[in-house]
C-alpha cells in the first residue's frame, strides 16, 4: 500500500504566496502542528498549522464551519490548548484533517476568502509546548555515537554487547522540556575531576548539546499490552527537533550503575512545530542492517519496517558565540548529519518500549538519541567533536571551544529534500546558555 496521497503531490501550490517560495520550511506539503496565541495577548493557546510565513488558526477555522464531518470533529480536538486529545484520535483522524487543510490552502480553493480570515503572521504569534508531555524517554539509536562515547568512557570496551540487540533508553524528565528560544541555565552538580579525592558541587564545566529528533506518541496502549511492529507507526503522531543538553562532567561521575540523571534533567529543548509522520511519507527509506551485524529479534522485525522504516531527514547544528554575535559573524555549522544513520527505527523504539507491557500515552515524547553519523562532520555532540575535550573545535573568528560557554547559542535545523517531492522543514530548535 502506498503511503503517498494527494497531499504529498509536489506540484501542489498554495494561495498563501510565501508557502511557494523555494527553501520555505512550511510548503503546503508539510502542514506541521503547534500550539500558539497572539504575542503578548491573554488569548487562550490553541492549535495551529504553519503555512509559509503564516499560521492557520484551527480554532478560528472551526468557528467558520466549512469543514465536513470527520475533519470538523478532528479540528475541534486540535483547537484545544494542548494537542493531546487530537493526538489520541489516531491516524485516520489526523489524516482527514490534513487532507481538508491541504484542500483549503490550495491555489484553487473555493473557500479561500473565509480561510484567509483564519491566518496570522508567524512573527506575530508565540508558541507553547504542543502537548502535555506525561513522560519523556531518551533513546540511544546511533551506533556511531554510542561507539564514540563508549571509547571515551571505556576505552577498553567501547560498545557494550547489549547495544546490537536492545534499543537502549532511559526515562528522562518531562517537566524540564522547554521550547526553542528558552535560555538554558548552566547546571550545578557533583563533579569528580580526574585525580581528585572527593567530588565538589560546582557549575558544570563540560556543558554539551545533543542533536536528536523528538517523536511524539499519538494513540497510546493499555497497561499490560504491547504494540507489535506492524502497528507501531500508527501510534506515532509526528516528529520535532530535540536538543538533549548534557553536562558531561556530572554525567561521568553519576552515570554508573543506573544511567544519566541530573546531567540531563536540567533542560531539554524542542522545536515547536510537529511534522506529522504522514508528511514524512515521501522521504522514507528501507531499514537495513548489515549482514555482519546481529539481525533484530523477531519482535523488532517487520516487512514494512524493512521496506520503509527509515527516514531521510537532513540535520544540521550551528554554534554562535557572543563574540561572533557582536562581530556579525554568521553562526558556524559544526555538524551535518542524517536520521538515516540511526541503528533502530522509530517503529522499533515504540515496539521495544511497550514489549514489557508499559503503556505509552498521547503526548509522550521519545528522544531518538544523538544522531551522529559515521563521518567526522556528522558528529552530533561536542563530546565527540572534541574527542572528549582533548581537541578544541576551531571557529572561523579564531575562537575555540571545548564545551559550551556562557552566551553560546546552539541551533538545530532539519529538513527533507529529495528528487520528486517537495522540500519540507522542521523550523529550528535554538537555545542560549547562561549562568
Ligand atoms: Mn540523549
Amino acid at each position: 500500500m502506498s503511503l503517498l496521497n494527494e497531499t504529498h503531490d509536489p506540484t501542489l501550490s498554495s494561495w498563501v504566496a510565501s508557502a511557494n517560495l523555494p527553501g520555505t520550511d512550511f510548503p503546503i506539503q508539510n502542514l506541521p502542528f503547534a500550539v500558539f496565541r497572539r504575542k503578548d495577548s491573554e488569548e487562550p493557546f490553541r492549535g495551529g498549522v504553519a503555512i509559509g510565513d503564516k499560521v492557520l488558526d484551527i480554532a478560528a477555522l472551526c468557528r467558520k464551519n466549512i469543514l465536513d464531518g470527520d475533519a470538523q470533529r478532528t479540528a475541534v480536538a486540535a483547537s484545544a490548548s494542548t494537542l493531546n486529545n487530537f493526538m489520541a484520535l489516531g491516524h485516520t483522524a489526523w489524516s482527514s484533517l490534513r487532507l481538508a487543510l491541504s484542500r483549503l490552502l490550495r491555489e484553487d480553493a473555493k473557500q479561500q476568502a473565509i480561510t484567509a480570515q483564519c491566518l496570522l503572521e508567524l512573527e506575530d504569534v508565540e508558541v507553547a509546548l504542543p502537548a502535555h508531555i506525561g513522560d519523556y524517554t531518551d533513546f540511544y539509536t546511533s551506533i556511531h555515537h554510542a561507539t564514540n562515547v563508549g571509547k571515551l568512557f571505556r576505552p577498553d570496551n567501547p560498545l557494550l554487547p547489549n547495544y546490537r540487540w536492545v534499543p537502549i533508553g532511559y526515562h528522562g524528565r518531562a517537566s524540564s522540556i522547554v521550547l526553542s528560544g528558552h535560555d538554558v541555565h548552566r547546571p550545578r552538580g557533583q563533579l569528580m575531576p580526574p585525580g581528585a579525592e572527593s567530588p565538589t558541587l560546582a557549575p558544570s564545566k563540560r556543558l554539551d548539546f545533543e542533536l536528536e529528533l523528538g517523536i511524539f506518541v499519538g494513540t497510546g496502549n493499555l497497561l499490560g499490552t504491547s504494540i507489535p511492529m506492524a502497528d507501531a507507526e500508527q501510534h506515532v503522531f509526528g516528529v520535532c527537533l530535540l536538543n538533549d543538553w548534557s553536562a558531561r562532567d556530572i554525567q561521568g561521575w553519576e552515570y554508573q550503575p543506573l544511567g544519566p540523571f541530573l546531567s540531563k534533567s536540567f533542560a531539554t529543548s524542542i522545536s515547536p512545530w510537529i511534522v506529522t509522520l504522514e508528511a514524512l511519507a515521501p522521504y522514507r527509506l528501507p531499514f537495513t542492517r548489515d549482514a555482519n551485524e546481529p539481525q533484530p529479534l523477531p519482535y523488532l522485525d517487520g516487512e514494512h519496517n524493512r521496506a520503509l522504516g527509515a527516514f531521510d531527514i537532513q540535520l544540521k547544528v550551528t554554534l554562535e558565540t557572543p563574540a561572533m554575535r557582536e562581530a556579525n559573524v554568521p553562526p558556524h555549522t559544526i555538524c551535518q548529519t542524517n536520521y538515516k544513520h540511526a541503528y533502530w527505527t522509530l517503529a522499533q523504539l515504540i515496539t521495544h518500549h511497550t514489549v514489557n507491557g508499559c503503556n505509552l500515552q498521547a503526548g509522550d515524547l521519545l528522544g531518538s538519541g544523538t544522531l551522529s553519523g559515521p563521518e567526522s562532520h556528522q558528529l552530533a555532540a561536542l563530546l565527540e567533536i572534541t574527542h572528549g575535550g582533548k581537541v578544541p573545535l576551531a571557529l572561523p573568528n579564531g575562537e575555540q571551544r571545548i564545551f559550551l560557554e556562557d552566551g553560546d547559542q546552539v541551533t538545530l535545523r532539519g529538513w527533507c529534500a529529495i528528487k520528486g517531492a517537495a522540500r519540507i522543514g522542521f523550523g529550528e530548535c535554538t537555545g542560549t546558555v547562561f549562568s
